[in-house]
């Protein structure tokens, strides 16, 4: 703990006085965050030091796996964030993070280890779709590199359809008001994927590009547009 404690002393002591104004305004004017990030717990993947933002800019939830159990009328910590953030804050941008070398990703390919966490067996449930889709989908005998990694990228795109069956996230995109993105950060290189809907596979991220890649562009989706179209929203 003594790194931490000298931490918060050096943030006290000389961080804070600089930044205190800014604090200042965030309180008064309240937080604004960009995106609502929804990360790994992974020391190593830090949404705020991967973006480059401070406070006030990322609403961060952050679970082992990076993962959003679908809507169900159990409460749950990870569904109230996604609420609150496209509620309250009005956030247009939702992220799901996965990374590479992800220990939750392990322990879904090896079930045997978690018999002695069974909180940790019962959350990644929430992952068996992205487990049973390479199963039948990929190569039998890959790599268990490669597994691992097709595990760990298919997880963020079963997390992003999770994302979808809750209701204020289903709602923010039938109005075309939310943008949906998958992130995969390579802890070794530091690159980082995006997952592109419209090509349905991960792509790199490089400044170059014109357009970052999104899973799902913002856009009215209204399955009745004859009634939906004398609707004030369908005109934004
Ligand atoms: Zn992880």
């Amino acid at each position: 703990m003594d790194n931490i404690i000298q931490g918060i002393s050096n943030f006290r002591g000389n961080v804070f006085p600089g930044q205190q104004d800014m604090y200042r305004r965030l309180v008064r004017d309240g937080q604004q965050p960009k995106a609502l990030i929804i990360a790994c717990a992974d020391s190593r993947v830090s949404p705020e030091h991967i973006t480059q933002t401070g406070p006030g800019e990322l609403f961060v939830c952050r679970n082992a796996g990076n993962i959003v159990p679908p809507f169900s009328q159990q409460n749950g910590g990870v569904s109230s964030a996604i609420e609150y953030a496209v509620i309250a804050l009005g956030v247009r941008d939702i992220v799901i993070c996965g990374h590479s070398d992800c220990g939750a990703m392990k322990g879904l390919m090896h079930p045997e280890a978690l018999k002695i966490m069974p909180n940790v067996a019962a959350w990644l449930r929430h992952s068996h779709a992205a487990s049973q889709i390479v199963c039948e989908a990929y190569p039998e005998g890959m790599d268990p590199k490669d597994r691992h990694r097709a595990l760990a990228l298919e997880n963020v795109v079963v997390q992003l359809n999770h994302l979808r069956t809750h209701p204020s996230v289903a709602a923010g995109l039938a109005k075309g008001q939310l943008r949906l993105h998958g992130w995969f950060f390579e802890l070794e290189t530091g690159d980082l994927l995006a997952y592109c809907g419209a090509k349905g596979r991960f792509v790199p991220f490089t400044e170059a590009d014109d357009e970052f890649p999104v899973a799902q562009a913002p856009a009215v989706r209204v399955a009745a547009p004859e009634i939906a179209g004398s609707l004030p929203h369908a005109a934004e």
